[in-house]
């Protein structure tokens, strides 16, 4: 399968983590000669975060790519889109802002919940750790956790890309925490993997992972051939939080 190189699924502006608006974001996708970009800034969260938008920011977010989209109509095609979070507890939130309409849905899992309070999955190193102990220090056990999680976001039929998907592995430098060529961990890949095909997800390689510890992108190369063996799209996603990273690694990033 050919993937697109021209377009880029996914990245974030200043209206969440991003450093750049969406007009850089526009600017820099045309200038490294993109066809279509998705901004898929975080999703409102109904607690507090460092990183995801305001709620009363969304109308205006959607306003101000709207705008963009007519501004740039002959340059570049700009499609509207969210990154997401999927926690069960908020379904009524999560489903009423999907509700407002969008061209792209990238369903994400930065939260797990852990001893009362939401811990981020792939945040810094600290936090990682406190995750792991939380699960008893049983990476198989925190991997469950995860994938089971995601698998229950993709089976809403709410979204239509999977983000990040192995992000769980961002410190897994030597399969530290776990072993990714375990069976264990192959066949929750693999039930992950079943459920994006069976929503029609298509799947997402993130090359934002190029600048986490392993240098590489999301998900690993092995995934990657599981998902074309069963024929689920793929789609390039930079995750870019600045203009200067919109379309990174584009062509560095193998032969799929
Ligand atoms: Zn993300
Ligand atoms: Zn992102």
């Amino acid at each position: 399968m050919q993937i697109d190189r021209h377009c880029d699924f996914h990245m974030h502006t200043s209206y969440s983590d991003g450093t750049g608006s969406i007009e850089d974001m526009t600017e820099a996708a045309i200038s490294v000669g993109l066809r279509q970009i998705t901004i898929t800034d975080h999703m409102p969260l109904p607690f507090a975060t460092y990183y995801a938008m305001e709620r009363e920011q969304i109308q205006t977010y959607r306003r101000e790519i709207s705008a963009a989209q007519r501004r740039y109509s002959n340059r570049l095609q700009i499609k509207m889109g969210l990154e997401m979070e999927y926690i069960e507890t908020i379904s009524p939130w999560i489903e009423e802002i999907c509700g407002l309409g969008w061209d792209s849905l990238i369903c994400s899992i930065h939260y797990l919940p852990g001893d009362g309070q939401m811990r981020l999955v792939n945040g810094s190193l600290t936090e990682f750790n406190a995750l792991y102990e939380l699960h008893g220090r049983d990476g198989h056990k925190l991997c469950r956790t995860y994938y089971e999680t995601l698998q229950a976001g993709y089976a809403t039929g709410l979204f239509n890309i999977a983000g990040h998907l192995d992000v769980i592995n961002k410190y897994n430098s030597a399969n530290i925490y776990f072993d990714e060529d375990s069976t264990w961990y192959r066949s929750l890949v693999d039930d992950t993997l079943e459920s994006i095909k069976q929503q029609g997800m298509s799947l997402e390689i993130n090359t934002g992972g190029f600048n986490h510890p392993k240098s590489q992108q999301y998900p690993n190369r092995w995934i990657i051939d599981r998902a074309l063996a069963k024929r689920i799209p793929l789609v390039l996603s930079s995750d870019a939080h600045n203009p200067q990273s919109v379309g990174q690694h584009f062509n560095t990033t193998g032969s799929w």
